[in-house]
């Protein structure tokens, strides 16, 4: 749905900055930015995405987003749209991630090379319309996922409201490459949670592998929406001879335990070629291994291994004593060893600083679209 913007600025001959993420284009008439979801007509910016999503939703266990220490167990109706503001050659999602919305909202097309005559439908929906389906479904949370939902911040400004009223947590799966305005109004709406993938520590991997100038706008949208009681989970997609040396890996694990804190969540994730496929080899076993033991090392109390199994990859641990609290096979419990009022059961710490949210400890996970 083409709906006007917020954030931007009117500039001289009909030119028009967005100030949505940290790209900032400067848009001429006529023309799209970079996440081609937003589109200057005469002057004034539009996002044509508004309530465009791909499908009605997904219910999925809030394990996939991945979120292991916010409302564990819980379910979360997924929704996304198309477009990003990246270009990762990587990208698992690219179908839509790299997708542009036609002028009306109603549909998807491709620019990329070979997939001119490929189209898609959109299901278009307006907030009201969200909250029921949210409801009718029963899950306690939304995700605004699997493309890019920075550059769907009308449609997150105007639904996550709505959903607060009716006490349903909202959660962004994110690049986290927001602008401080765009955050601002992330932070005022009262989103709940994100989980922010830090994909490295470095500019040039931002730039050749991503598209983009820097990793910095990353790091500080994980800090300010840390420091302004936003749950944050971090998720680094280790990706062979690209980001998964051992220095980058402290580095990451270093930046995250000074300006994060101990108790973030930390998620080292499997890559698989896709897309431009950036390297051919798979994510190996020892590599994941090595990164969850060198996080833990550099002071990290929440490391998980995602995409692969891993001994102690999917579980959750005292902070204090180190005593299994929650383990994982897949997304679902093998054990939950807490009381009912969220304190370690081996040392009776206080665990609901670090564990936020009710445990859904019978969660049986549906994995249906919506
Ligand atoms: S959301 Fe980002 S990529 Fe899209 S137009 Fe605005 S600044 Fe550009
Ligand atoms: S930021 Fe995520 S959705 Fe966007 S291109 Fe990169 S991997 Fe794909």
């Amino acid at each position: 749905m083409k709906v006007k913007a917020r954030l931007f600025d009117k500039l001289d001959e009909n030119k028009v900055k967005c100030h949505v993420c940290a790209n900032e284009c400067t848009i001429l008439p006529g023309k799209v930015g970079i996440c081609r979801t937003r589109k200057n007509f005469e002057g004034e910016l539009f996002t044509l995405i508004y309530g465009s999503m791909i499908s009605k939703g997904t219910l999925d266990p809030i394990e996939k987003k991945p979120l292991y220490n916010f409302w564990p167990g819980a379910t979360a109706y997924s929704i996304a749209s198309i477009g990003c503001s990246f270009k990762c050659q990587n990208c698992q999602n690219w179908n839509i991630s790299q997708a542009s919305p036609s002028e009306n909202g109603k549909s998807g097309f491709y620019t990329l090379e070979g997939m001119q005559n490929r189209r898609m439908s959109l299901v278009e929906t307006t907030p009201i319309e969200l909250v029921e389906m949210v409801k009718k479904s029963g899950a306690e949370t939304v995700a605004y996922t699997y493309n890019e939902p920075l550059i769907w911040h009308e449609w997150i400004i105007d639904t996550a409201s709505l959903l607060k009223l009716e006490g349903i947590k909202t959660i962004l799966v994110t690049n986290g490459y927001s602008t401080a305005v765009a955050r601002k109004e992330l932070i005022d709406v009262g989103i709940d949670a994100a989980n922010i993938d830090i994909k490295s520590m470095s500019d040039e991997f931002y730039k050749t592998i991503c598209g983009v100038k820097s990793v910095q706008p990353v790091l500080n949208t994980a800090k300010e929406f840390k420091s302004n009681g936003i749950h944050v989970e971090v998720t680094n997609l280790l990706i062979p001879n690209l980001n998964d040396s051992v220095e980058e890996i402290k580095n990451l694990s270093k930046w995250i335990v000074v300006n994060l804190g101990p108790n973030t969540p930390t998620h080292f994730s499997a890559y698989h070629p896709d897309f431009k496929e950036p390297s051919k080899d798979r994510t190996l076993f020892e590599t994941l291994d090595k990164a969850y033991n060198i996080a833990i090392k550099e002071g990290l109390n929440f490391v998980y291994v995602g995409n692969m199994r891993h001994e102690k990859g999917g579980n959750t641990y005292c902070p204090n004593c180190n005593h299994l609290i929650i383990g994982r096979s897949g997304y679902s419990f093998t054990k939950i060893d807490i009381t009912e009022t969220k304190t370690c059961s081996n040392c009776k710490f206080d665990l609901n600083d670090v564990i936020i949210g009710k445990i859904e400890r019978k969660s049986s996970h549906r994995f249906n679209m919506y």
